[in-house]
Parts: structure tokens; sequence; C-alpha cells
């Protein structure tokens, strides 16, 4: 891993077989070495009972303590704001909140349901998205576990939805985030075929300055404690992370249907979701 300064900027090289750029300003540069990658999907003005829902004032209040914790010096973790999937609320109410804060936020988008599916944004609300400064990724092309898929479904979930991004956006795509989370050596392989340069997962874990291929995210959940979470010295992430593990092999032990029932009823998934279960 390689860090050059530039004017007011520093670049950051991190390379597997790919090679990833990242301009970090000079508040990130003086921060702690390690960010925390929060995933978000679905933003309501109300009080959900559902467990990937955050109530919009919550994320408000969130994004009024990350801009805080940015601008002050700190030991504890960066954070950087995600959201998958591309639900409408994302533009509706996501992108004023994170405008009038000055906060840029990664959107991943199952590219398939892109103005096809009700309650998810069109290449109208992307575009605007994309043109105000967010940093727009892929999230596969029909929301497909991709563990699941054929060598030929891999294939179509990441390459096709990348060059219909890049299209529609007229901008390069080289970041992606997981359906469900779930990858294996062969999705990797797939993903970097396809160009991807970043991969982002539902796996809890504090990142290194600039994260390398695979990059982890803690999915927000309604009892999450960010103050905690953030600060300097604490275990609850490692404890989370742990946790996350011992879902994932059960998982794999279990297999992903029988798993997913469990999930939807530990967690009041609504019944027609297609949220990540971590
Ligand atoms: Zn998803």
């Amino acid at each position: 891993m390689l860090n050059y300064a530039c004017g007011n900027q520093y670049i950051a090289l991190s390379g597997n077989r790919t090679l990833h750029l990242e301009l970090v300003s000079e508040e990130r540069a003086r921060h702690s070495q390690h960010s925390l990658y929060l995933l978000y999907h679905e933003l309501r003005p109300l009080r959900s009972e559902y467990s990937y829902v955050c109530e919009t004032a919550q994320f408000e209040r969130h994004i009024d303590y990350f801009f805080q914790v940015r601008n002050e010096e700190s030991r504890g973790l960066w954070p950087e704001v995600t959201f998958d999937d591309g639900h409408i609320s994302n533009y509706e109410f996501a992108l004023p909140a994170l405008q009038s804060r000055g906060l840029v936020a990664r959107f991943f988008i199952t590219v398939g349901w892109t103005g096809k599916k009700p309650g998810f944004m069109g290449w109208r609300e992307l575009r605007s998205m994309h043109e105000s400064g967010q940093l727009i990724g892929a999230h596969g092309w029909s929301h497909a576990l991709l563990t699941n898929c054929t060598q030929e479904d891999l294939d179509n979930e990441l390459s096709r939805s990348r060059s219909m991004l890049e299209d529609k956006l007229g901008t390069s795509i080289t970041t992606m985030s997981l359906p469900g989370g779930r990858y294996n050596h062969t999705v990797l392989e797939a993903c970097r075929r396809a160009g991807y340069t970043q991969v982002f997962t539902s796996v809890p874990r504090a990142e290194r300055v600039p994260p390398g291929f695979l990059v982890g995210r803690l999915n927000i959940r309604d009892d999450v404690r960010l103050r905690k979470l953030l600060g300097p010295g604490n275990r609850t992430l490692a404890r989370l992370e742990r946790q996350y593990r011992i879902k994932a092999a059960a998982k794999t032990f279990m297999g992903d249907r029988l798993y997913e029932k469990f999930w939807a009823l530990l967690n009041k998934r609504e019944p027609d979701s297609d949220e990540d279960g971590d």
C-alpha cells in the first residue's frame, strides 16, 4: 500500500491484482487510520418495526453525529455511509439530508430494478444522485445471492449491471456490494474479472485507510449504539464480527433457504422484501 501527498489531497494506492485509487482529504488524513462503513437500506418518515428500515429523523441524527465526529480530532473510527438496493427513499430523504451537511455516501444499486420495480429509484433519480456528487456502485442485476449463481449468471449479475450503470450515468463504476453479503472464492474472482476494484460485504469490522479489495460494513439496526461503536478502543465491533462469523457458518451448515426462514422469523422481515440478511 502506498500513500502520496498531492496538494492538499492524499492519493492512496492499494492493489491486489487491481489498482484502487482514493483521494483522502486533509481532515480524513488527520483522523484515525481506521474507518467504519455503515450499511443502510430504506428510510421512512415514521418508525417501522422492520429491521432494515431506519426512521428518517434517526438517520439525520446519525449523520449529524458523523459530521461532528469528522470535524474533531479523534482516535475513534471515521464513519462512512453506504446504502444497498436503490430504494426511492435514498433519493427522497437521504440525498437532501446528506447534501445539507456536505456529506457523500455510497449507493449500491440493484440495476435490474432501476425504473422497473415499484418503490425503487429510476434513472432520473440515479443521474441526479450522481450529478450531486454521491457515489454510485452496483448491487448485482437481480439481487440474486451470488453464491447460488452459475458462471453465466455471475457474468450477467456483475458485468451487465456494471455496463448498464456506466452507460446510463456516463461514469466509471468500479465498486459493488454483495446481495445478502454472500461470497466465496468463485464470486470474488468473478467480481475481479468483471472489473470491480472494491467489493463491499456485510462483515462488521473496521477498515484501514484505504481499504483493500474486500470492505466490511456494519448493517445498521434499530438498537445500534453508534457512539460506543465509533469511540476509541471499543470491543463491541469485535464481538459483532464474531457473531457474524458464527451466523455465516450456520448459513453454510443449514443452507441458505432454511437459514433465510429462521432469519425472517427472528428479524420481522417484511414478507416481500429483498433485504440483505447479515
Ligand atoms: Zn440488498
